[in-house]
């Protein structure tokens, strides 16, 4: 019962419908008293024969009335404890986007889409439950019950009370027996689901690779695996869950025979009046919902109980990056500087990037290239603090960023990713992601700069066309472009492209990079590439290896120095050739030496 400790936050909180739906169930409780009283009457004065027809309709109108006042409690304490339960739903899923939305990309890469999912869903739907059933089911076995049980002693007999409820300590004892297997089971449908969820999740976005490995016939088989381990969990859940109401209605079965047997002896005596005896057994019956509530109370608080603890592990983990105390609001606009010792990734044992220093002048472009895996996607993460290097090893205008408030950082930061994406919006929309209060001409002016206008134009419904999931199939080359355009929207002091021209075609990548040129006077842009002639033209060129930089300089000053951007630049030229030539090659981005 420990959950409802930890959720006194959120009564307290809802204070007001608990209260007023806690009321109600009280006083659809005494009215329940009543009818009982009115067929004592009706019955005794039937016996004694002194029944007439006023009395009939007098105590007929009363249980209707009370019948119909039942119902208007009936329907505002499901409004009042349902109501609130539900907020307790939107409030919890809303603080759990808002956790994740502060996690960094490491804290997505550890943990299966999947799994987060079943916690937004399952988990949450588990703990509303407690807040709503879970609370109805105990206020209703501890008032309903206790009033029926207190009736029953205090108003007809209480040692036929104590008779027929010798059976319920054993109810109890199931009950809670019940309850601890079917924690344990249930928690173990729970991690089936999940991987279930992350199995579906994981081949719909991979389906492609699965149809063009032909796995469609193994992934199939895994998944009828897993779905079959799932439904075997959950009828493990549901044998427990079918003990419940046949041992309730055991214990009840037993009940009414004691009471049966015991009460006849009194009517038998003169002890007990018939009348008074067929109000017992009424209340008898009036005890079998809570009793079931009382079972069903143990169900919903186990799962309650497990989903709040891994809800609760999940928003306790702390962000990995963080705004210092001190961070300051802007981002003043200047010279990037790197002067790194060296970066290990959190869970890694080698440094990623060493001894790494690097000054880029306000306006300046740079190009990083180097093999793949060398560091160039962590060297401008670093920029961004995806991940956070020592303390004042990377600085901007003179402040390091680790001091900038990340929210700043980002803003003041157009990055384009290798891996785009693309939401299931309209191209427009999709470009506006960052500044969604963009004009059209601000939209279609950073397009021309992408070099996707034309391409835009020639959609079916131009920049309303809706892409992403839901919509039309673009090319890899026209997604970069309309991501490239996402970050042009916003203007910024500092432009990263990380090898985000790999599949636009030689022609384009000069048009856009000609354009980046001509519109970003007084900027800085990072770009990193594959394809050598994306940073021909940047003021410097850092090549990096195994996280060092090996050579650096102007494009001319490196095709001095007989190193590896020479010898891959020359082989990229002599590949572009022979492409030109109609060689069979087909479009290739990255060297096989890279
Ligand atoms: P590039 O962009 O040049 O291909 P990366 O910067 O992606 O290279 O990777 C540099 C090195 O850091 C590689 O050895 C890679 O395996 C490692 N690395 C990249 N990301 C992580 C991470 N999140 N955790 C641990 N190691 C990583």
């Amino acid at each position: 019962m420990s959950i409802f400790k930890d959720l006194w936050w959120f009564f307290k909180l809802e204070r007001k419908s608990y209260i007023l739906g806690i009321l109600t169930l009280l006083g659809i409780a005494l009215l329940h008293l009543f009818t009982p009283v009115a067929v004592r009457v009706i019955v005794d004065k039937m016996v004694a024969d002194t029944l007439t027809l006023n009395d009939l309709i007098f105590w007929s109108s009363l249980s209707l009335l009370v019948g119909v006042m039942a119902y208007g409690c009936g329907f505002l304490w499901r409004i009042m404890l349902f109501g609130a339960s539900n907020r307790l739903g939107r409030l919890l899923r809303n603080r759990l986007y808002n956790h994740f939305t502060k996690m960094s990309p490491q804290f997505f890469h550890k943990r299966r889409t999947g799994d987060l999912m079943a916690h937004a869903t399952n988990d949450i739907q588990a703990i509303v439950m407690t807040a709503g059933d879970g609370v109805l089911t105990l206020a209703d076995s501890i008032i309903t019950g206790g009033i029926v049980v207190f009736t029953m002693a205090f108003f007809i007999d209480w040692k036929l009370t104590i008779i027929a409820l010798i059976p319920m300590p054993f109810m109890a004892w199931a009950t809670s027996k019940y309850g601890n297997m079917l924690h344990k089971r249930f928690h173990k449908a729970q991690e089936a689901f999940s991987i279930t969820n992350d199995k579906v999740q994981e081949n719909i976005s991979g389906v492609r690779v699965i149809k063009a490995f032909g796995q469609e016939e193994h992934e199939k088989k895994e998944f009828k695996e897993l779905l079959d381990d799932v439904v075997d969990k959950n009828i493990a859940v549901a044998r427990v869950d079918a003990l419940f109401d046949p041992t309730i209605i055991l214990v009840v079965g037993i009940s009414f025979f004691l009471t049966v047997a015991y009460g006849s002896v009194g009517v038998v005596e003169g002890t007990l009046s018939i009348g008074e005896l067929t109000q017992f057994t009424i209340y008898l019956g009036h005890l079998i919902w809570p009793m079931l509530a009382f079972g069903w109370l143990f169900n919903i608080v186990e799962r309650g109980r497990a989903s709040y603890d891994r809800v609760d592990k999940l928003l306790n983990i702390q962000p990995d990056i963080e705004d210092q105390p001190d961070a300051i609001d802007r981002v003043p606009s200047g010279d990037i500087k790197y002067q790194l010792k060296s970066f290990i990734y959190p869970e890694s044992r080698t440094p990623a990037l060493q001894d790494i220093s690097v000054h880029v002048r306000r306006g300046e472009t740079l190009g990083v290239v180097g093999k793949t895996g060398s560091g160039k996607t962590t060297f401008l993460r670093l920029l961004l603090r995806e991940f956070d290097a020592a303390p004042s090893a990377i600085s901007i205008g003179g402040v390091p960023v680790t001091n900038m408030k990340l929210l700043k950082l980002r803003e003041a930061i157009g990055y384009v990713p290798q891996d785009h994406v693309l939401f299931s919006a309209t191209v427009a929309e999709n470009i506006a992601f960052g500044k969604p209060d963009a004009t059209r001409d601000e939209i279609e002016e950073v397009a021309r700069l992408a070099c996707i206008h034309e391409d835009i134009l020639h959609f079916d419904q131009g920049y309303e066309t809706v892409v992403g999931e839901r919509g039309v199939t673009l090319s890899g080359g026209q997604k970069q472009r309309i991501s490239i355009a996402r970050a042009l929207l916003l203007n910024p002091e500092i432009l990263i492209l990380d090898d985000s021209l790999s599949a636009v075609d030689a022609k384009t990548e000069h048009a856009i990079l000609e354009a980046l040129r001509k519109n970003r006077t007084n900027k800085t842009t990072l770009i990193s590439a594959h394809r050598l002639s994306a940073v021909e033209k940047a003021d410097h060129i850092i090549v990096l290896e195994e996280g060092r930089i090996a050579e650096r300089g102007t494009h001319e000053e490196l095709m001095k120095q007989n190193g590896w951007y020479k010898e891959m630049y020359e082989q990229q030229q002599l590949e572009s050739l022979v492409m030109e030539g109609g060689g069979t090659f087909g479009h290739q981005t990255a060297s096989p030496l890279s």
